[in-house]
């Protein structure tokens, strides 16, 4: 392992395309990034992952897709108008500003002890709806996806004809003008939410809370990241949130400390309620067979998909030495791995190029698939290992006359000859795809 675990993974992501600072061209802008080629593949790959096993696979999920600008009246329902602020401390000496809860009344900048009192300071983005800027036309950007789903709430139970327990669930960006962003993409302004209400009988809220808080920490075990450095835990009474009744977060060992991955929170009946006393509109269940009517209790797991991209980066870079010579590996999962499988012509002749290109389209119509027939092939099988591709499949000179590739382990390094006419079906077993 490299000594400092955090550069080494931030320089690889710069180095080979995932992350980007953004518009780096004009200097960038604080704490901002853009996804690279293989980012953007890599932060697919962990949208699908929740996606799979947070809708896909369950019969009790439904999504939704709401818009990030909405009726700011949603904002006044929820708390966020009032309550969504971080306390703000300036120093006297330096004028920068902090989170006073994150440093220990000492300027981290230049070290004084002079600083201002905290004040609130809220962090949705304001903006205008419109031509007219005057306050009628103010609106924000969402500071999470989770309104979303309470405002359509009787949308969807409607039109899908759901009974409690049923969830909805949301994947999309959310904005906060957060007041220190920093560790890369751990904290930004700008970052992507994947979040699922859950609503529930009142009564059955703490059974559901628990069953998904094991379910959200299996999710980060099964994607490949080891025991040891995940945990759960549950927030003290003084820590939660106004809304909440309880709450666990899912924390990752970070190269700086334990720290947040994903929330999950019993919101009690709280969002559903304030959005009928604010709306005039009743947000509850009815159950004709019974002629019982409750307003639901919600669970909900909160996850951030670029977080959560950072700690699977983290959890599977790994260095160590093949014939000889120290190599870059990461061993992600190879459902989050941007490719699965890379195709590598031995040499540019015409006729292994075009076999490598058949073998190529034909991994296409099931893997994202990488081509590449630059440099030697152990700088080639090098560079797969540093971007995670779990399996590479060379294209040599025998395969002109026997069909046959070889498919090279990541992990292992350890190869296997297998005819083209079962490779899909080989890779396929190999990658659990
Ligand atoms: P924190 O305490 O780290 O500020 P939070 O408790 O405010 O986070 P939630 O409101 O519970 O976070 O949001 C759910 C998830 O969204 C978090 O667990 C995290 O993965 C992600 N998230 C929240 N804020 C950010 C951010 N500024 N940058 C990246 N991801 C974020």
């Amino acid at each position: 392992m490299p000594e400092d675990l955090f550069d080494a993974v931030v320089n690889l992501c710069k180095r080979r395309g995932f992350v980007f600072p953004s518009a780096e061209i004009y200097g960038g802008i604080r704490s901002t990034y853009d996804y690279g080629p293989l980012g953007t593949l890599m932060l697919r790959n962990v949208r699908e992952a929740w996606w799979r096993a947070m809708v896909q696979e369950r019969d009790d999920v439904v999504p939704i897709e709401a818009a990030i600008l909405t009726n700011p009246k949603v904002w006044e329902a929820s708390g966020h108008l009032a309550t969504f602020a971080d306390p703000l401390v300036d120093c006297r000496n330096c004028h920068e500003r902090w989170r006073a809860d994150q440093i220990d009344g000492t300027c981290p900048s230049c070290g004084s002890k002079d600083l201002t009192d905290a004040r609130p300071f809220n962090l949705m983005f304001k903006t205008f709806v419109g031509p007219v800027e005057d306050d009628s036309s103010i609106a924000y950007l969402r500071p999470e996806t989770a309104q979303g789903m309470f405002v359509n709430f009787a949308n969807v139970q409607s039109t899908t004809r759901r009974r409690p327990p049923f969830g909805i669930a949301q994947i999309g960006r959310s904005f906060r003008n957060e007041i220190t962003p920093g560790n890369f993409v751990f904290r930004t302004r700008e970052f992507e939410q994947m979040e699922m209400e859950y609503f529930v009988r009142p009564a059955d809220a703490p059974g559901w809370f628990e069953y998904w808080c094991a379910e959200r920490l299996a999710w980060y075990k099964r994607y490949g990241i080891p025991d040891r450095l995940l945990r759960l835990r549950s927030h003290v009474p003084e820590e939660l949130a106004h809304y909440a009744a309880a709450a666990t977060d899912v924390e990752f060992s970070f190269p700086w400390g334990w720290g947040e991955l994903e929330g999950i929170a019993n919101r009690t009946d709280f969002d559903l309620k304030a959005h009928s006393a604010h709306s005039g509109v009743r947000l509850e269940h009815f159950d004709q067979a019974t002629g019982e009517r409750y307003v639901p209790y919600v669970i909900e797991p909160a996850a951030g998909a670029t977080r959560a991209m950072m700690a699977f980066l983290l959890a599977a870079y790994d260095e160590d030495e093949v014939g000889g010579e120290r190599r870059v590996v990461l061993r992600l999962h190879p459902r989050i791995a941007p490719y699965q499988v890379a195709v590598l012509p031995l040499s540019r002749k015409p006729e292994l190029l075009e076999l490598a290109d058949e073998v190529a389209k034909a991994c296409r119509s099931r893997f994202q698939c990488e081509r590449d027939d630059t440099q030697s092939i152990g700088r080639r099988y090098r560079r797969q290992d540093e971007i995670g591709t779990p399996l590479c499949v060379t294209v040599d000179f025998d395969s002109l006359s026997d069909r046959a590739v070889t498919v090279r382990d990541r992990d292992t390094t350890a190869q296997a000859r297998i005819g083209i006419d079962g490779l899909l079906a080989h890779l396929s077993e190999r990658l659990g795809a």
